[in-house]
């Protein structure tokens, strides 16, 4: 029989990740902030609880998908927390894109109580979490791999081991600094080849067919076009995420020359009141700069 599955955080991607889960037969308990994520939830076929406590005292499995490191501790530790109301041997699955040293902070406390733990952070988007093709990079032990990798399977497609406690979060944040430089790169193409006046749909067409192309491009592309920035994934994250990445880097001294300029160009749309926007919102940075 399958595994019983708390799930913690319903927003943009825990709701159709959990309801990918719930396609694939699991019985799937869920906890967020939000009551109409939570009446989502019941509609699709799993059940509300009505705290992290509930949600979590029957599960096999316990996943967290929450903004960042201070939510994860927020529900992780605490009397009313993950920690507290696991059942032992419980498996816990934390998602979230949060620091590295969280993630190894919290499988110490967590086996102090019985409970075993895999970082598994996720790259592909709404789209790809819709679609039940993710990229899952995940940390820990191998036979708690072997034991999630089923549910892995019915989340993403390219699932893989990294490494110890923390490794799944320094490839997500690697991934971070890729995804941030891509689009700054196509946002600058964007606004060179309309200022020339050049036909940006074929433009980016052809683009798209040579060494230039990339999911960024695919993806994003409508997002230039339109100007459409509804979230997806939103600046306010990936500012969090530019963060994960500086510190990281400058802890084992490598150097982020073209990320640090990224990661201010992603503050300063913050600073104008743009972090509720998809990152392809970087554009506007870039229009700005050029008096577009
Ligand atoms: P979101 O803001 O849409 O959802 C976060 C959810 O966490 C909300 O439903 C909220 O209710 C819940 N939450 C927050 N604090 C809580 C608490 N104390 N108790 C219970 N629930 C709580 O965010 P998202 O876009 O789904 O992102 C979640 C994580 O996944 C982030 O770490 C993000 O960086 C990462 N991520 C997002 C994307 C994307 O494209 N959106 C892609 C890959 C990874």
């Amino acid at each position: 029989t399958l595994p019983k599955v708390a799930w913690i955080g319903l927003g943009i991607m825990g709701s159709p990740m959990s309801e990918n889960l719930l396609k694939a037969g699991y019985q799937v308990t869920g906890f967020t902030l939000e009551q109409d994520k939570l009446d989502r939830l019941a509609k699709a076929g799993g059940t509300a609880a009505a705290s992290i406590a509930e949600a979590v005292a029957d599960a096999d499995v316990i996943v967290t998908m929450v903004p960042a490191s201070p939510q994860v501790e927020a529900i992780a530790y605490g009397p009313d927390g993950i920690l507290e109301n696991a059942k032992q041997g419980a498996l816990l699955i934390d998602m979230s894109s949060i620091t590295p040293q969280t993630s190894v902070d919290l499988a110490k406390a967590a086996a102090d109580k019985g409970v075993r733990v895999l970082d598994a952070p996720v790259s592909g988007g709404e789209a790809g979490a819709i679609e039940a093709v993710l990229s899952i990079m995940v940390g820990g032990e191998k036979a708690d791999f072997d034991t999630a990798k089923p549910l892995f399977d019915a989340l993403g497609k390219t699932i893989v081991l990294c490494g110890p406690h923390g490794s799944g979060q320094t490839v997500k944040a690697a991934n971070q600094l890729i995804v941030a430089v891509n689009i700054q790169a196509c946002a600058e193409a964007v606004v060179f080849l309309e200022k020339s006046g050049v036909d940006l749909t074929a433009a980016l067409d052809v683009l798209n067919g040579g060494l230039a192309g990339s999911t960024v491009l695919t993806r994003k592309k409508d997002n230039f076009l339109k100007r459409d920035f509804a979230p997806g994934f939103r600046i306010d994250l990936h500012h969090k995420d530019m963060g994960i990445v500086t510190d990281a880097a400058r802890n084992v001294g490598a150097a982020l020359p073209v990320g640090a300029v990224v990661a201010q160009l992603v503050a300063s749309l913050r600073a104008q009141g743009d972090g509720g926007l998809d990152h392809s919102a970087l554009l506007r940075a870039v229009e700005r700069l050029s008096g577009s």
